[in-house]
């Protein structure tokens, strides 16, 4: 039996292993011995003579030549998001929605085939149903999400299994380990690549790479990020040549690349990434537990609650979904919420709420919404760093018929 005890020590224990990486990783005393990473908002870069440039090209140095190819603000973030996910290196995009597309264009082609689960953000689901197959790349649905039906789906021309885990916006938890050994036991044309997208998991609660994921994918407008100020992306891994490709087809190719400005405000957000999840994760619980025993409320979905599903997770997360026994009600919460924000996104320092069905999901046709599991009745909460006791009043307020 775990008591909640153990939850918060499990919370610190997370905390304490990011800590010092978020405040150190990727910061050097290069230019100026400047303690800030200095923003070089530089386009190009000059060379010591017709040699120098010729050599850099020949990647024989390592000068920096374009801000398309390489960018010294960009690459100290590069270094911290590589370390918070356990990461050899990473490639900094200019969008979550750059390194999830990017980084599928570098492994697929025409005839490719991709798995992902149902469950997922509304528009890496159009990415895989509408704009892929028009360059010939299929990708099979799974509605539940296990390591059996992934392998059931795969075929001789399977080059990605696709994970969103916990997925958006009903944070479903997916077998991560066991997709990852069943696309290693797969024996197709060539070998499957696991690609995982962590933003609602954040490298605070699931680090995939050490579960046998091959390439991580981030929208780092959200809680890497975390104040609501940047939009970017990343991809990460330990296969120097994987994420090479990614870059150089998401960043060089298609010109995906983060801006300077923009890489500094992430990595700025990241200095107080685990303290920041600490406190959200651990409101978010409480809020989880808090709406599970409300009479107005159906479901609750948040891997705490849900454990046995989530026991590769490092801890549950700071967002979770709801659902309410009448969905007029949902719209009632919506129109009541006083301190927490009606807003798309998530991640913020402020507590979002969104009804997934007309907004971030609203372009998934409704039967697959309802095979997701997305209801009208569904209400997404990033919860954010506000008092524990103010987001639960506020809550339960707009909860009550009589508000
Ligand atoms: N992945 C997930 C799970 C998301 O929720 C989002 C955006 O909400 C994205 C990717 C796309 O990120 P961005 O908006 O930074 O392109």
């Amino acid at each position: 039996m775990i008591s909640e005890h153990d939850d918060e020590a499990r919370l610190d224990a997370r905390a304490a292993a990011l800590a010092t990486i978020c405040v150190h990783a990727g910061e050097g005393e290069g230019a100026f011995r400047a303690l800030a990473t200095p923003i070089v908002l530089a386009s190009a870069f000059s060379f010591d003579d017709a040699e120098h440039a010729a050599a850099a090209f020949r990647s024989e140095n390592d000068a920096y030549i374009y801000g398309r190819w390489g960018n010294p603000t960009v690459e100290a973030l590069e270094a911290k998001v590589a370390a918070l996910e356990n990461a050899r290196v990473a490639c900094a995009t200019a969008s979550g929605m750059a390194a999830v597309s990017g980084a599928l264009l570098s492994i697929c082609e025409a005839g490719s085939h991709i798995v992902a689960p149902r469950s997922m953000y509304g528009e890496s689901a159009r990415l895989l149903r509408e704009r892929l197959p028009r360059l010939g790349i299929e990708t099979t649905f799974v509605d539940d999400p296990t390591p059996e039906s992934y392998a059931r789906a795969a075929t001789v021309n399977t080059r990605v299994f696709y994970i969103e885990s916990p997925s958006n916006p009903i944070l479903a938890v997916s077998d991560v380990p066991g997709i990852a050994a069943a696309a290693r036991a797969h024996g197709g044309k060539s070998r499957i690549v696991v690609v995982a997208d962590n933003t609602f998991a954040t490298p605070f609660c699931q680090t995939p790479l050490d579960l046998g994921v091959d390439l991580v994918v981030h929208s780092m407008t959200k809680a890497i990020g975390g104040h609501g100020d940047a939009i970017g992306g990343a991809v990460c891994g330990n296969d120097d040549a994987l994420v090479a490709r990614a870059r150089d087809t998401i960043v060089k190719g298609f010109g995906g690349v983060m801006s300077p400005l923009t890489a500094y405000l992430v990595a700025r957000g990241i200095t107080t990434f685990a303290l920041r999840q600490r406190q959200a994760c651990g409101t978010a619980a409480r809020l989880a537990k808090t709406l599970a025993a409300h009479p107005a409320v159906d479901k609750v979905h948040h891997p705490s609650l849900a454990r046995d599903r989530a026991k590769h997770m490092h801890a549950y997360g700071s967002l979770l979904a709801f659902e309410t026994k009448d969905p007029a009600r949902a719209k009632h919460v919506l129109e009541h919420v006083a301190l927490v924000t009606r807003a798309v996104s998530l991640g913020d320092a402020r507590s979002l709420i969104t009804q997934p069905a007309t907004t971030t999901h609203s372009t998934m046709p409704r039967e697959d919404r309802l095979r997701a599991h997305i209801t009208d009745g569904l209400l997404r909460l990033s919860v954010g760093l506000e008092s524990a006791v103010d987001l639960e009043r506020d809550l339960l307020a707009a909860l009550s018929e009589t508000t």
